[in-house]
Parts: structure tokens; sequence; C-alpha cells
């Protein structure tokens, strides 16, 4: 018996509907790439996105067309996320830092059909263009004095100028998709994760519970976290969902723009991945400046090293809330809320409601949960992929709808989750795993430490051994065995990385995360 309440499906229009209507003029702020702030109110933004769905409908996309972005975090980039999901179309992220081949592989098998970019990105379009016959149309986020020559590109100012709002959003299923964001991996090998409109909607409210994100209306949120990267976190459905003050960055993301734009804009809470937050840390200790209005911030997408966690919360007074998750979870899957800021604890923290986690060793067989044996992280929910898009054959649920994350962790009795490794970067030595997290963190702790990084070496005994790669911060000078003798005690002895190596920089990735792939290939290239 169905019950007798109103249809309404959770479709994310919902989202900036909200918003529009009753936090109008509370303010979006946007840095360009090009340098200035602009800003305007969420009813500015609902106007806009409206505009931008009726030219997206004129040209001819339709329900569940694909039409992708290749921008970073601004006010156009939200409007268009909405314009394109309003209308059913599926918005499809692309990270502007992924190679060039890898990002027209995607292009091509999402099929995209229209194509959004910032000015920034004109040179990556221009390439893009001769591998992509099917994108129908490219607009760049700029007026037509701003528009770069040899690009074959419509200004989208002039786009969406004097069209009407009046345009039919939402109307459809809940479970129509509305996102599309590939996972890393080499050219061919990136697997789509299509999000709809019911798990991205379930998301957004799950994240703003008190011991998730937990921010409201009186907090103005910075978004660090890119819009291509896994959703944003779900901060932009959240910050328009309680009507936050919301501030978008562009594609400056050091220390000194970050903290310039913290202090102008009153943020309270932010979120990215921990190597934005080292840069913060590095540029403040550098400049012996303290944020004065920054009260909380997430860190998530790789471990949060204790250094890092510690230094923000003792010497600041500001809340690191460590979380873990990934693009196939929408992405949160726990976060860790500490209990004071004198407490500050590495581990990712507890299931978030609406995801459900368990831990199996190699032949499926549940592992107990005893904060001491590890095992293979599996997760289902509401809001976690079920199958890839255009791969929908390959099952990638075990018999009782477990998703495999690929990561090893344990899970005590609290039900407090510890990521050990990525089940890839596992070091085994002696037949024994050791966490390469584990010894990272502990390196990272180091004064003259800027990033750590332990990947496994071979060795004729033992099969692996940790090998310790340190790039140490601007003007420093180590030794290998001041390392190590900072280690001692820090981790078990049997962890004990066999070399230390220093390096000028740690690669990272696209998302802005240690690159181990390319750290272990620079190693093993001859000089
Ligand atoms: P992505 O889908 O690119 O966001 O990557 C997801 C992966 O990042 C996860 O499967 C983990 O291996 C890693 N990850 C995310 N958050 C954390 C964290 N807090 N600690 C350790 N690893 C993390």
């Amino acid at each position: 018996m169905p019950g007798l309440m109103q249809p309404w499906p959770l479709t994310l229009d919902r989202f900036l509907e909200h918003a529009g209507r009753w936090h109008g003029s509370t303010e979006v702020v946007s840095r360009s790439n090009e340098g200035p702030v602009t800003r305007c109110g969420y009813a500015d933004i609902h106007r806009r996105a409206r505009q931008l769905s009726r030219a997206l409908l004129e040209h001819g996309i339709a329900l569940e067309d694909r039409v992708a972005t290749l921008a970073f975090n601004s006010a156009r980039h939200l409007e268009a996320w909405y314009g394109i999901m309003g209308i059913g179309a599926v918005c499809h992220t692309l990270n502007p830092r992924l190679p060039v081949g890898q990002l027209a592989y995607i292009v091509n098998h999402a099929a995209d059909r229209v194509l959004l970019a910032d000015v920034l990105c004109a040179p990556i379009v221009r390439e893009l263009s001769s591998h992509c016959p099917g994108i129908e149309r490219v607009v760049l986020f700029a007026d037509e004095a701003q528009l770069p020559a040899g690009v074959a590109a419509t200004a989208y100012e002039s786009w969406i100028a004097g069209r009407s709002t009046d345009c039919p959003w939402g109307g459809f299923s809940e479970e129509t998709a509305a996102g599309l964001c590939y996972t890393s991996g080499t050219t061919g090998d990136q697997k789509g994760v299509l999000y709809s409109h019911r798990s991205n909607f379930l998301h957004g409210l799950c994240s703003l519970m008190p011991d998730v994100l937990g921010f409201s209306r009186r907090d103005v949120v910075l978004a660090i976290v890119p819009m291509f990267h896994a959703n944003a976190w779900g901060l932009a459905f959240a910050a328009p969902a309680v009507g936050a003050k919301f501030v978008l960055p562009g594609a400056k993301l050091d220390g000194a723009s970050l903290f310039e734009l913290m202090e102008t804009e009153g943020v309270t809470f932010s979120a990215g991945v921990p190597t934005v937050w080292q840069g913060l840390l590095q540029f403040l200790e550098r400049e012996q400046l303290r944020p004065t209005t920054l009260k909380r911030i997430v860190s998530g997408g790789a471990a949060a090293p204790e250094a890092l966690i510690r230094a923000y919360q003792e010497k600041y007074g500001i809340e690191v809330r460590h979380g873990w998750g990934m693009t196939e979870m929408s992405p949160i899957g726990t976060v860790n809320a500490p209990p004071d800021l004198a407490t500050p604890t590495t581990e990712q923290g507890r299931a978030i409601f609406g995801v459900d986690l368990r831990l199996t060793d190699d032949e499926g067989a549940e592992v107990p949960q005893d904060g001491r044996t590890p095992g293979h992280l599996n997760v289902r929910g509401a809001a976690v992929a079920c199958a890839y898009f255009r791969r929908e054959a390959d099952g990638i649920l075990d018999a009782g709808g477990w998703f495999d994350t690929g990561d090893i962790a344990t899970i005590d009795g609290s039900g407090m989750l510890r990521i050990t490794d990525r089940a890839k970067d596992v070091i085994k030595s002696g037949g024994e795993w050791i966490s390469s997290i584990d010894i990272e963190n502990a390196a990272a702790a180091h004064p003259k430490a800027a990033l750590a990084a332990v990947v496994g070496m071979p060795h004729p005994k033992w099969g692996e051994r940790p090998l310790l790669i340190v790039q140490l911060k601007v003007g420093q000078s180590s030794t290998a065995q001041e390392f190590l003798d900072f280690l001692e005690g820090r981790i078990a002895r049997w962890w004990m990385p066999e070399a230390v190596q220093f390096v000028a920089s740690i690669p990272l990735g696209a998302t802005g995360k240690i690159d181990k792939k390319q750290l272990r290939a620079a190693l093993t290239r001859p000089a």
C-alpha cells in the first residue's frame, strides 16, 4: 500500500530552486582564473542556470544527453551544473589536469555533445577538438572580448544573454542520471561513475549531518575540492541546501591565494585534499600568519598525517575532520569528527548514515572488527555505484551487493575505520603487511619534511621492504639517518624503511594526491 504523501521526485534542481527562492541574496563569490573576484546571489545563479538550460534545449540537448565541463570552481561552473542537470541532461565533469589523450578517450566514451570550458583551458580544448568529433559546440566561460583566438567557441555570456528563464526543470524520474565522473586510470582504463539525481540528493543531505560536514547557513563555505573531483564532495548541493555563503576559488590553490580569499570573505568552513592543507600550513608558518575566521576543515581523498591535523588543531584552533571516500561513493564514506581540538586522531572515522561497511579476507569471508585485523574494505549504500557507465555487463558487486573499494582497513569495536593502504600499494614483507600510510604519517611529522611517501622496494630475503621518499621544505637539508632516527619508536621496528631517498618534488596526481604510480616509475627509471 503506497503512503499518502505528495509525489516529489528527489531531483537536484530542487537545491538551487530552494536557494534561489529562500536565500536569493546570499552571496556566491567566485575568483576567476584570471584574478578578479566576482560576487552575486543564489537568485542570480538560479536565473542564469535556467538561461543556460534554455540555450542547451535550443541546441537540441535532451534528457540523458551528456554535456561536459572542463573548468575550475567558479559561479559559472555552478550555473552549468544546475543548467545541465535541471533539464535531465548529464553533467560530465572533466579534470583539466588529465593528459589530453585520457580526456579525449573519456569525452568520446561518454559521447559528450557540448563542452563548457574555462578560458584557461582553451589550449586543451583546441587539442581535444581534433580528437573528439562528437563535440558539436564548445562554449567558453567568457564574454566576447575574452574569447581567445584560434578556438572555435561560443562565448558563454552571449550564449545565455537575453534568454528566457522559463524552462522546465525536473519533472523526470529521480533515478535519472545526473552526473558522470571518470575515475583515474591509464587511457582506456578509466571507469565512468554515473550518479543519479536520487543518489546525489541523498548524499547531499547526509553530508550535512552534524558529524559529517555539519555546516549551516551561518557558515561561509570555501570549496577547494574541485568540482571535477568526485562531485566536489557534495558541496555544490549542500551549500545551496542550507543557504550558506559559497566561495569558489578558481584554479589558484596555493597557500597565499587561499589565505587571502579566506580572510577577505570570512571563510569558516572548507574542504580539500591533504596536500592543499600542507601548502596552506607551510605558508602560514613561513609568513607567521593565523587564519582569523576559519573554524573547521575537512581533509579527504588521501590520508591526513597526524602532524598536519595537530598543527591546525593545536596551533590555530581549527577543527580537522578526516574523511574517507571515493568517486564510486559520491564520495563520502566515513568522517572522523574529533572529540576536541586537543585530541588529533588519524583514523578515517565512522560510516556516515546511508553507508554500510565490512572487511573481508582474500577469500571474501568477513574478518573481525577488532581494530587489528586488516581486511578488504567493502561498501554498500544508496549513493554507491552498482556498475560503471557503458560497462554495465561487468559486475562490480558481489552476491550480497557489496562493492570492493580496493582499500585495506581495520575497524575497531566502536566502528572506527583506519585505512592502512590501497590494496595495490600494500607492502608485503616476510608475508606480513606493512602500512605505508602509517610510515608516511610518522615521517611527515619531521619538522623538515614537506611531503613523505612510502613505496615497496623488492628485497631478496623479505620479498619487499619499505622505501621512504621525502620532499624537504624549501631551504632544508637532511640525511637518511636523521629520518631513520626520527622514526625510531614512532613505528614498529620491522617497518623501519630499508632506505630513505630525498627528491626535489614528490609527483602529485590530477586530483592533488601523491601519485605513487608516477613515483615508482621515476624511481625505477635509470638516472
Ligand atoms: P578517488 O576516487 O580519486 O577520490 O580516490 C579514492 C581513494 O582515495 C580511496 O579508495 C582511498 O584509497 C583514497 N582515500 C580517500 N580518502 C582517504 C583517506 N582519508 N585516507 C586514506 N586514503 C584515502
